[in-house]
């Protein structure tokens, strides 16, 4: 075929448009996108045409079939990046690079129905004047978690730094180095203290700190104390740790706040075994810091928040901080909060609507049988996977150490049609994106984590991603 042949072939884009298979990649795409895309390819193939060889026209071939797969795969490649699902074969429950908590049926609804219109995010309803964001949530979490008062900002990072630059600002906190941790991403305690404006003076050693550590550093200048939840880490052997009841003595010897990052947000009164470790929210607890803060995106199983409670007098002086503007809550989040915490509401009912809890408190039998399911639905596959026992985790930096017996399938590589780090990166990028994880040359996929109704989604994926070439 002659070159002026092959360009006249090219098709015209407004007709192209008009083809099923074109209108298809609108639904999924928008028109603009779509448009723009075809545009691009119809512009490659054109120039393709015109810097060929005469020896290579015969080789290029035009069908309406090529142009689909092009201008999907473009369209496809420009969003690769975005946010999107991934189905997490990691065994590890709260993993924070994955998200950390998946919201509740209840908390995806309320956010549909509260932010597709409007809401009454800052208006009063019954008095037809203006309303208060914190209001509700507050009324919520008090009688919820006996405290006083309450207020939730955007993280638990947030809820720390406005904490101490409301208590602290330009004074001294005293905190021990036993506590002074990263909790990972960029978020360090005394990091934190010096954006706030606080002075921070640690005392005691990595593994010991004593009262009279705390008390010999108590200065004129000295605001508050402040007690870190270590989460991700554990010391173990020749330790000691002042107990909250001593450091509530100390304070009210020397007129000093007492604040407490309990860091992960367990406030279940029935806690789960595995759990018996994290500190927990309690009544005691309340009685005696001024205030304790926590995340709403780890063990409370909910979106991302930070949850500060307190007495109101303390509480009012952070609603008044300018700070918190900067640090506020969307309508997303306290739709999904505001549902999350009402499940609590329901302990019975909480492993059954809070994903965190269902997956924590599933039964090994229970996966086992998943795995098993995930099988024979991988039966089809000319490839031999199997039954395998695995080892996953809370995450988020909770209960460190503490391994969650799980079950799931693997791939051995001796079994596999390809090197297992190629299927492990197919899988990333395949849709719906996986994440997987080899140990020992097998390719696992732990089942904890997968809900039954994506078991088909994730066996297809898998499908997809040994497939040949
Ligand atoms: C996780 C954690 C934080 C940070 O919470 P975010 O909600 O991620 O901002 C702070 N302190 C402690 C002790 C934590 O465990």
């Amino acid at each position: 075929m002659s070159r002026q042949t092959l360009l006249r072939k090219i098709p015209q884009l407004d007709a192209l448009l008009h083809e099923d298979e074109f209108q298809a990649l609108v639904n999924d795409y928008g028109l603009a996108p779509t448009r723009t895309a075809t545009r691009v390819i119809l512009e490659n193939l054109r120039q393709e045409i015109l810097s060929a060889a005469d020896s290579q026209l015969a080789s290029i071939e035009i069908s309406l079939d090529g142009l689909v797969t092009a201008t999907k795969t473009y369209l496809r490649s420009e969003r690769k990046n975005d946010l999107r699902p991934v189905l997490n074969a990691t065994g590890i429950i709260l993993h924070t690079n994955l998200g950390r908590a998946p919201l509740s049926d209840s908390a995806i609804t309320a956010i549909i129905d509260n932010c597709r219109g409007y809401s009454n995010l800052e208006y009063d309803l019954e008095n037809g004047c203006r309303g208060n964001r914190y209001d509700n949530i507050n009324a919520i979490i008090n009688k919820l978690m006996g405290s006083e008062s309450s207020l939730v900002v955007n993280n638990n990072a947030g809820a720390l730094l406005l904490l101490l630059d409301s208590i602290a600002r330009g004074r001294e906190v005293i905190v021990s180095r036993g506590e002074l941790v990263e909790i990972g991403g960029s978020f360090r305690i005394p990091e934190i203290m010096t954006l706030s404006g606080v002075f921070l003076r640690e005392v005691g050693t990595t593994n010991r700190t004593r009262l009279a550590d705390y008390e010999a550093a108590i200065g004129d200048n000295t605001a508050a104390l402040l007690k870190v939840h270590s989460s991700n880490f554990r010391i173990e052997g020749f330790t000691e740790e002042t107990s909250l009841r001593e450091l509530k003595e100390l304070a009210d010897k020397y007129d000093l706040s007492l604040i407490y990052d309990l860091g992960s947000g367990l406030i279940h009164s029935d806690i789960p075994a595995v759990l018996s470790n994290e500190p927990g929210l309690s009544p005691e607890l309340l009685q005696l810091v001024d205030a304790v803060c926590f995340s709403g995106d780890k063990l409370l199983g909910g979106p991302q928040a930070g949850i500060i409670l307190g007495n109101s007098t303390l509480i009012s002086r952070l609603r008044s901080n300018p700070l918190l503007r900067a640090l506020r809550v969307d309508k997303l989040v306290l739709s999904a909060l505001t549902a999350t915490l009402r499940s609590y509401q329901n302990p019975d009912l909480l492993a059954a609507e809070i994903p965190f809890y269902r997956f924590l408190t599933a039964n090994e039998g229970e996966i086992k049988d998943r795995a098993n399911k995930l099988l024979e639905i991988l039966s089809q596959q000319m490839t031999d996977f199997q039954l395998v026992s695995c080892r996953g985790e809370i995450g988020a930096g909770s209960a460190p150490g503490i391994e969650l017996a799980s079950w799931g399938v693997g791939l051995h590589a001796n079994d596999a049609p390809l090197p297992l780090h190629e299927i492990e990166m197919r899988l990333r990028l395949g849709e719906p994106a996986v994440v997987a994880y080899i140990s020992n040359d097998i390719l696992t996929f732990d089942l904890r984590c997968i809900a039954d109704d994506n078991l088909y989604e994730l066996a297809q994926a898998i499908a997809n991603a040994i497939r040949e070439g």
